[in-house]
C-alpha cells in the first residue's frame, strides 16, 4: 500500500482485500485508488459498498457520476413540481459524489427550475435546435433553455432519432450550438436491435460518435456527456447485462482516446441508458467505464429515482 500525496488516497497494487477497505475506514477516506490488474476480493468490495468508499481506476480519478432522469412527454405542471419538490428534500441524503440532473418536458422547465434552485439538483433540456432565434416554429434555442435555467440538454435521444429526424448531422450541428451556449450536452449513441444481432454494434457507434462530434475541438469535447443507450432496451424492460453496456463504454472511451486524446477520454462521464431500475443499477455501476445512467420510466416516482441515486 502506498499513500498518494496528491489525491489523498490510498493506492493498491496487487490484492485489495477487506481488510484494506477497513483501514481506509478506520483512516477517514472514501476513495481507493486501483491499477488495472488489482485483484479486489468480493468481500472487499461488498463492504466498500456499504461503507460508500469509492474504488477508482488509475486515470479515472476526475470522472464525475451522474445520474439525469429524462421525463420524456410526462408530467403536469402540478405533477412536476410536486416531484422536483420532493426530490430537493431528499437531495441531502443522496451520495455527494453523484451529480443528479431532471429534465422534464420544455413545458415544466422554468417552474421546476425555480423549486430545484440553491439545491444540488439540476436542470436539464430533452431537445434543443441549433439556431438561436428566428422563425423556427416549435422550436426552442440553447440559450433560451439557459435562460430557464438548464445546465444540461439531451441530444440525439434514439426516440428523437426514431420519430422526428434526427440524425448525426443534425446532432453535431446541436452539439455545437449547445456548448458555445455554455450548456452542457447530453449526448446519446445506440444501436438498434436488428443491428446488434447483425454483429454492427460497434461500427454503428464508431459512425455516431466520429459524426456526432466532427469538427469539435479538444475543448469542447472536455465539454461533453455521452449516454450509451441500445435502442432495443430503451423502455422495454430488457437491460444490456454489465457485460454489454461495458463492451460499449469502453469502445466509446477508446474512440474518444484515438480522437481527443488521453486527458479528454479519462475525464468523459459516459451514463448507461435502457430500463435502469433500482434493482440493476449497482451492477451496471460496478463496470470500470460506466459512470452513471440516464433514466427514463424510473425517474417518474420519487422512490425508484431515489433508490436509483443512492444505488
Ligand atoms: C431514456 O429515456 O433515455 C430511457 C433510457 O428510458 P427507460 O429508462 O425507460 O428505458
Amino acid at each position: 500500500m502506498k499513500f498518494d500525496e496528491k489525491y489523498g488516497i490510498k493506492s493498491f497494487k496487487k490484492v485489495l482485500s477487506v481488510v484494506d477497505v477497513l483501514a481506509t475506514l478506520r483512516s477517514g477516506n472514501r476513495i481507493i485508488k486501483i491499477t488495472d490488474d488489482t485483484l479486489v476480493t468480493s468481500l472487499a468490495k461488498e463492504t466498500a459498498r456499504k461503507h460508500n468508499i469509492t474504488l477508482i481506476k488509475k486515470g479515472e480519478e476526475m470522472r464525475r457520476k451522474i445520474i439525469a432522469g429524462n421525463w420524456k412527454m410526462h408530467k403536469t405542471l402540478k405533477e412536476a413540481v410536486d416531484l422536483a419538490g420532493n426530490l430537493k428534500e431528499r437531495a441531502s441524503q443522496f451520495p455527494s459524489d453523484r451529480e443528479v440532473v431532471i429534465c422534464p418536458p420544455f413545458t415544466a422547465l422554468s417552474v421546476v427550475g425555480e423549486v430545484i434552485k440553491g439545491s444540488p439538483v439540476k436542470l436539464g433540456a430533452q431537445n434543443t435546435f441549433w439556431e438561436e432565434k428566428g422563425a423556427y416554429t416549435g422550436e426552442v434555442s440553447p440559450p433560451m433553455l439557459k435562460d430557464a435555467g438548464c445546465q444540461y440538454v439531451i441530444i440525439g435521444h434514439s426516440e428523437r432519432r426514431q420519430y422526428f429526424g434526427e440524425t448525426n448531422y443534425s446532432v453535431n450541428k446541436k452539439m455545437k450550438k449547445v456548448l458555445e451556449s455554455g450548456l452542457t450536452p447530453i449526448v446519446c449513441v445506440g444501436e438498434k436491435l436488428q443491428e446488434r444481432e447483425d454483429g454492427k454494434t460497434l461500427s454503428i457507434i464508431e459512425e455516431q460518435v466520429r459524426e456526432g462530434m466532427e469538427g469539435l475541438s479538444t475543448e469542447e469535447a472536455s465539454g461533453l456527456v455521452v449516454a450509451y443507450e441500445p435502442v432495443w432496451a430503451i423502455g422495454t424492460g430488457k437491460t444490456a447485462t454489465p457485460q454489454q453496456a461495458e463492451e460499449v463504454h469502453d469502445f466509446i472511451r477508446k474512440k474518444i482516446r484515438e480522437l481527443y486524446g488521453e486527458e479528454v477520454a479519462n475525464n468523459l462521464p459516459i451514463l448507461y441508458g435502457g430500463s435502469i431500475k433500482p434493482q440493476n443499477i449497482a451492477s451496471l455501476m460496478e463496470c470500470a467505464n460506466i459512470d452513471g445512467g440516464l433514466v427514463g420510466g424510473a425517474s417518474l416516482e420519487l422512490e425508484s429515482f431515489s433508490q436509483i441515486i443512492n444505488y
